[in-house]
């Protein structure tokens, strides 16, 4: 997914548009401690969705830029401080922490200008990932580096073992558009704090949001020159360029299946470790004793706030029989009562799509299901009072088939789909059915039968009775072709941490 490129141009300051609240981020990338345009000074076009126009742009990075970030994370990783020095580390994220707080009210804004995302969600975006920062911070700072693990029966005598965790070296991140801020921190805080140093490639609708880290880490922070860098680019090649150079040491990458296994196949020469956050298909099993009317307007709200572009999202909902049609009414009026528009109201709760290109793959999905014989309950094309922008209406389909394109293809669109079942074999079978195994919701009043059908889902959370498997003291990730490894938790630090044993005199 790429945008127009634009005539080369020089970098200049962020500039403000309109009463809107748009705002265009800072158009250069970070390499070596400088904020510098593209080599030979290319940009390319910012839309917002709410408005489809063009508000400012992006350096394009080049793979010599990449090459030269890459370097500089590499000497500052081998000849620096950085890796070695954790008080130094938490002082500057700390730094780093109350810089992003001034930045707060801009951060917002930008968000919302290159997402689109309703500014009455953006806590989600903003305020949870600067307190992921502060968390990070200290919990490496408490972090146990060294651990004895007592004395070990060896082939000659005895061996005291010292478990040595120590940093992979560089990180190069790749992040996704649909909470690109969150994702941004989420991916590199952890990896700095473990004391690696970092290549930021952020995506390519939504570049500000990692332009504008890479700003606040240069003029804000005592972070040192090539420990953070960030590369925005219009091409694909440069992400690919990342994943496979030889003097990166791990890829921590969120975004579709497809591109990571681009990534795992361009990283597999030189073994490198990898974070996979990738695609979703989660199932809502409803049971025949959950209270209906509770559960299934919240998750009619789920699928239309951040519409539908949430890798966690239970887009397909597994009716009983028994209460299917009551079950398709209420959704059916949660849908319909949803409020769809203008991302800057803030009583909002679904914005635009990202582009044209991702609500055509919304629009196109939709017609296979119906093409494939389901029933269109609501919704299904584009809201007539919002022609401008990228708008979708909220959409139910019922009676989808599980084997069909819709029941089997992430939709990432406020779309949800309804399939009925008459036993919870046959839901955790429908549930279990697919190629991704990201996240899982199940409802019932008897939160033990709720809970043992949780444990049958091939899935890497699923949340029982809306008590929410996701925050940042928990590992969070996907099992199939979901992903690999973890974020968050203790699980999600140590990722960024190699173990080293050494064997040394009782
Ligand atoms: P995408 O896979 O198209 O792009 C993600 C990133 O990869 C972008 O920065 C892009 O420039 C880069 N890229 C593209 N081709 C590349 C290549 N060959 N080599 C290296 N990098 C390359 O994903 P997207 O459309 O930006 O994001 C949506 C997807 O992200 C959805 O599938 C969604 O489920 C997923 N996602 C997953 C999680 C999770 O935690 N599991 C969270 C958010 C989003």
């Amino acid at each position: 997914m790429t945008q127009k490129p634009t005539a080369t141009q020089q970098p200049a300051a962020p500039q403000t548009a309109g009463a809107t609240g748009i705002l265009a981020g800072d158009p250069r990338l970070l390499i070596d401690g400088e904020l510098t345009g593209a080599t030979g000074g290319a940009r390319f076009e910012v839309i917002h969705p709410g408005n489809a126009q063009v508000v400012g742009t992006a350096a394009d990075g080049t793979v010599a830029d990449l090459e030269r970030a890459i370097g500089a994370a590499r000497t500052a990783f081998d000849t620096g401080d950085w890796s070695g020095d954790v008080a130094f580390r938490q002082h500057c994220l700390m730094q780093l922490h109350d810089a992003l707080e001034r930045n707060k009210e801009r951060l917002r804004r930008i968000v919302v200008t290159e997402v689109g995302c309703p500014i009455s969600v953006t806590g989600s975006q903003i305020e949870d990932p600067i307190a992921e920062v502060k968390h990070w911070a200290d919990y490496g700072r408490d972090f146990d580096y060294l651990v004895d693990t007592g004395v070990h029966r060896a082939v000659i005598g005895t061996a005291r073992r010292t478990l040595s965790f120590e940093p992979v070296g560089v990180v190069g991140a790749i992040t996704p558009w649909n909470v690109p801020f969150y994702l941004n921190i989420a991916q590199t805080v952890p990896a700095l704090m473990a004391g690696n140093t970092v290549v930021l490639k952020p995506a390519q609708l939504t570049p500000w949001s990692g332009s504008e880290l890479g700003r606040i880490v240069a003029e804000e922070t005592d972070i040192p020159a090539g420990v953070f860098n960030v590369v925005t680019s219009n091409a694909n090649a440069v992400g690919a360029a990342l994943s496979a150079d030889p003097r990166v040491d791990m890829i921590t990458f969120t975004g579709s299946t497809a591109t990571g296994r681009a990534i795992l196949a361009a990283a597999a020469p030189t073994v490198k470790k990898t974070i996979m956050e990738l695609g979703g298909k989660s199932a809502h099993v409803v049971l025949d004793d959950a209270k209906l009317e509770r559960v299934l307007p919240m998750s009619a709200m789920v699928a239309c706030v951040m519409s539908g572009q949430a890798c966690i999202m239970a887009s397909r909902i597994l009716l009983p029989r028994s209460r299917y049609h009551e079950g398709i009414e209420i959704l059916q009026a949660a849908m319909a009562a949803t409020s769809v528009g203008d991302p800057w109201n803030p009583s909002v709760l679904q914005g635009p799509q990202i582009s044209e290109a991702q609500r055509e793959k919304v629009l196109g999905l939709i017609a296979s299901g119906v093409a494939d014989g389901a029933r269109l309950v609501t919704g299904g094309g584009i809201p007539a009072n919002l022609p401008v922008g990228y708008y979708t209406e909220p959409t139910l389909l019922a009676e989808v088939d599980p084997n069909s394109r819709i029941a089997q293809e992430e939709i990432f669109g406020p779309v949800l789909t309804v399939t009925p079942y008459d036993t919870d074999d046959e839901a955790v079978a429908i549930a279990n059915n697919s190629i991704y195994g990201l996240s899982g919701e199940v409802s019932g009043a008897d939160a033990d039968r709720a809970f043992a059908i949780a444990r049958r889902l091939r899935t890497g959370n699923v949340t029982v009775n809306g008590r929410s498997h996701f925050g940042l003291t928990s590992p969070f990730g996907g099992t199939k072709q979901s992903g690999l490894g973890r974020r968050n938790g203790d699980e999600g630090f140590r990722e960024y941490l190699e173990i080293k044993t050494i064997g040394h005199p009782a």
